[in-house]
């Protein structure tokens, strides 16, 4: 077996809710630790859902997801041949890291972000090197350009970044791809960019000016189908024909790319989604303000904030209903923005376990 591999401290997914929910004896408990969509999914994936034919399970699925990825094509003007489909963002960043890594290879992240960047990279036995965010969560970009070396291969930037909420705008961005060197790949992760309140957040045309940056999308966080496991990666055209070899020729199945092709097509109920999530933000941010509780500039559906008895707060939460996300940072936890009532809810309820 790889070293690698035994060394390996896995993902640990979330435990499925009612197990979880009868355990501690609760009629209700609200995930808020998976940044999932709490408004649900359009009603319009139900309908393609439903009317998928039974009949075509004996048949394997469209190989290229053709519709969704004509559709895709349209609304950003790439060429379909620019896109990579993966189950889930999950599984691009797993083909990304067996194209890019071999073992020796650097891949530079920014701390903390999303723990699959370094997870993948360790299975390719690739050496991860770290640069701490800036004192307000965002990304030190000039100390990321440093610590490229001929060896980096790879360079993460999740924006907005899971688990600080914090936004890079797209100058910034292309700032710093603009003195990267042409062999190394700049990983763009937007699985939160729907939420960004500012116009213009998106580095996809990016993709068009320089083959060395990749944009990343998926379909589990605004447009509510995590179940369904569709992401995709928009690379250069050269870049994207590299990246098809390694993928499973019927990775995505027939009934997630309906969900996803309807879904996409319903960008009303994304637009309300995102409307909705910004609300309950500003709400949520200026709680914290008030109560004095310090926290990063959320432009996501979550906020990272800090908290003396962060664990003990969280543990107050749970048996109360609300499950949120722990161990990222000592003394500092992520909640997803839920509803009006779940926010209601939780700010009672810290405002509680404060006194
Ligand atoms: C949720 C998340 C993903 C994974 O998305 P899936 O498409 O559900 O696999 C990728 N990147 C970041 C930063 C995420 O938070």
């Amino acid at each position: 077996m790889k070293k690698a591999i035994e060394e390996l401290q896995p993902y640990i997914p979330e435990q499925p809710l009612e197990e979880l929910q009868s355990e501690l004896g609760l009629s209700k408990l609200v995930r808020l630790s998976a940044n999932e969509n709490p408004y649900g999914t359009s009603e319009t994936v139900k309908d393609a859902v439903v009317n998928w034919a039974y009949s075509q399970s004996n048949r394997y699925p469209d190989g290229d997801a053709t519709e969704l990825r004509n559709l895709i094509s349209e609304k950003f003007s790439l060429d379909p041949k620019q896109i990579v489909f993966g189950v889930g963002l999950d599984e691009v960043i797993v083909m990304l890291s067996r194209v890019f890594l071999e073992p020796g290879d650097e891949e530079l992240i920014s701390s903390p972000t999303f723990s699959e960047y370094a997870l993948h990279a360790e299975i390719e036995e690739a050496v991860i090197k770290k640069v701490p965010v800036l004192a307000n969560g965002g990304i030190d970009f000039s100390n990321m350009l440093k610590a490229i070396t001929p060896k980096t291969k790879l360079v993460w930037i999740c924006n907005p970044n899971n688990p600080t909420g914090t936004f890079e705008n797209v100058k910034d961005i292309e700032h710093f791809v603009s003195q990267v060197p042409a062999d190394t790949l700049v990983l763009v992760d937007e699985a939160y960019i729907d939420f960004v309140s500012e116009p213009n957040a998106t580095a996809m045309d990016l993709t068009k000016k320089y083959p060395n940056i990749v944009v990343m999308r998926t379909f589990s966080k605004a447009y509510g189908l995590a179940n369904f496991r569709v992401g995709y990666a928009v690379f250069s055209k050269e870049v994207a024909e590299q990246v098809q070899k390694v993928r499973l020729p019927y990775n995505v199945n027939s009934i997630a790319q309906e969900a996803a092709t309807a879904a996409f097509k319903d960008q009303k109920f994304v637009d309300e989604v995102v409307k909705n999530n910004a609300e309950q933000r500003t709400q949520l941010e200026a709680f914290f303000d008030e109560q004095g509780i310090k926290h990063y500039q959320s432009q996501a559906n979550f906020i990272f904030f800090e908290y003396k008895d962060a664990d003990k707060l969280a543990d107050y939460l749970l048996h109360n209903g609300y499950l949120i996300r722990t161990g990222l940072r000592p003394n500092w936890l992520r909640i997803t923005v839920g509803t009006a009532d779940d926010n209601q809810n939780i700010e009672r309820l810290i405002k509680e376990f404060s006194k």
